[in-house]
């Protein structure tokens, strides 16, 4: 089966590397055998041909003799670039109409526009780095706090393949050792001790199950936690988003129940990122619009991994407040009571709400308390194991490929367990190391590598 994704690597390829729109600078790459040559054909300057790679040549760059900008042209001569090709990067004055004629020039010199993450591509098959690594470029130039940033340099540096080497490492040892055995036939002999490779698949399952937990770590760190602020409409829901946020993204409102819709934003807190869900109340409602908003309210909890409760300590009474904390004990997801309004709290429940272990009492509008706030939800959250720098899965392709190298791994001991003979042993190795490879890019098709590159930009 062709795939959309079939660039070949004969080309040289162009496509425009910094962000699109008017900047100080726009970089163009250019990559393959003939990016010099190309190049050279609209350079006026030094002859490119024949300057050595890491080097800078101020010029200019021309549609037949008409100047279209003075640039820098940065050479890296194949194999030291990026993608082990030829590369050039022509630093022009960032105007996308500029970018646009340098790039047609170059287009009718013979390079050919470059598919999303053909660059990248290029690198990972030209042996610069593993299928998990180039993942991780992606998650690098997508990395929004230091939590994913760690986390992706981490992988791009190759932490977590060389863990997966390892173990794959010592897994084909023993399935060529039994493959061995299968050569000698009818002979009764074992080079493979069985003992020991229970042990070896034991050590490998208890790595690869760390490795499978790290992900929802991993998960919270890429994609953000998802909180809730959950609360009778007019609590102080939308007016703490927005002290939080810091700016005007939630409707606040003397009207009760005009947040009907979901308002989704992130902040940063720790290093970490949290994704806010402003929802519409707890309240019961014959209103229907608000109706739906209470359901998809409580569809939208379920999905949370923290729930700030926020309770009206001017208006509310406890008898609602005890009913609402015993249905998020319920829900078993972690959660924080905020008494909001301390401002004009009724003296008996503000004591009430300060009882309740790990409460926190706020007033939104006037923003007082919120750094406690803010610690409470780092606390509960508690992510220090990330601290520990252990190698933590945050792709989802990779942790369903651990998933089914643990399932390959306990058919091996069922079989080891049950006397199975070598061939059968030897198929289920082979199937552990399968998965394993396609993580790191041992293993790869041409669908998975489309899949996985026609997720990035043109021009990484
Ligand atoms: P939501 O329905 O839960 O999103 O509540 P809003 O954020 O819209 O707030 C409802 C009303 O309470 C608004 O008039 C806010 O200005 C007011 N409010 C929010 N926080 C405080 C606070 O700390 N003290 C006082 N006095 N009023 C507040």
């Amino acid at each position: 089966m062709s795939t959309p994704h079939i660039g070949s690597t004969e080309d040289t390829i162009v496509a425009l590397a910094t962000a699109p729109g008017v900047g100080a600078i726009a970089v163009i790459r250019l990559s393959g055998n003939d990016a010099i040559k190309i190049c050279n054909k609209v350079f006026k300057g030094k002859d490119l041909e024949k300057q050595e790679s890491h080097t800078l040549h101020y010029g200019t760059i021309r549609d037949n003799n008409k100047v279209i900008d003075e640039v820098v042209v940065s050479l890296f001569v194949a194999p030291k670039s990026f993608t082990k090709e030829n590369v050039v990067e022509i630093s022009c004055h960032g105007s996308p109409f500029i970018v646009k004629q340098l790039i047609k020039v170059l287009l009718a010199q013979g390079a050919r526009l470059a598919l999303p993450g053909e660059f990248t591509k290029r690198a990972f098959l030209n042996g610069q780095f593993d299928l998990a690594q180039a993942e991780a470029v992606a998650d690098l130039i997508n990395s929004d706090s230091a939590a994913s940033h760690e986390a992706a340099l981490n992988q791009m540096r190759g932490g977590f393949s060389e863990q997966i080497r390892q173990l794959r490492e010592e897994l084909i040892h023993f399935a060529s050792m039994i493959e061995l055995e299968l050569d000698f036939g009818e002979e009764d002999v074992e080079f493979a001790d069985r003992d020991d490779l229970k042990q070896l698949i034991n050590n490998l399952l208890k790595v690869i199950n760390a490795l499978i937990e790290s992900f929802d770590l991993g998960n919270v760190i890429k994609n953000g936690v998802p909180t809730v602020i959950a609360g009778k409409p007019n609590a102080g829901k939308s007016t703490l988003l927005n002290a939080l946020l810091n700016e005007e993204k939630a409707i606040v409102s003397d009207i009760a129940g005009t947040t009907r819709d979901f308002i989704e934003d992130e902040i940063n807190l720790g290093g970490i990122t949290f994704r806010f869900i402003d929802t519409a109340g707890l309240r019961e409602t014959t209103d229907t619009i608000e109706k739906i908003g209470v359901e998809r309210t409580q569809q939208q909890m379920k999905k949370a991994s923290l729930i700030i409760y926020m309770i009206d300590m001017a208006n509310d009474n406890l008898v609602d407040v005890n009913r609402d904390i015993n249905k998020l004990e319920n829900l078993g997801i972690p959660f924080i009571v905020v008494g909001n309004k301390q401002d004009k709290a009724q003296p008996d429940l503000k004591a009430a709400i300060e009882k309740i272990k790990g409460s926190v009492l706020i007033s939104a509008a006037t923003k007082e308390n919120l750094d406690t706030l803010k610690g409470r939800i780092l606390e509960v959250v508690n992510l220090d194991n990330f601290k520990t720098g252990d190698t933590i899965v945050t792709n989802i392709r990779h942790y369903d490929n651990l998933l089914k190298t643990r399932n390959a791994l306990m058919d091996v001991l069922n079989g080891l367990d049950n006397n199975i003979t070598g061939d059968f042993l030897a198929m289920d190795i082979r199937q552990s190391l399968h998965y394993l490879g396609e993580i790191t890019g041992e293993i790869t098709t041409d669908d998975l590598l489309a899949n996985i590159f026609s997720k990035f930009c043109i021009g990484k």
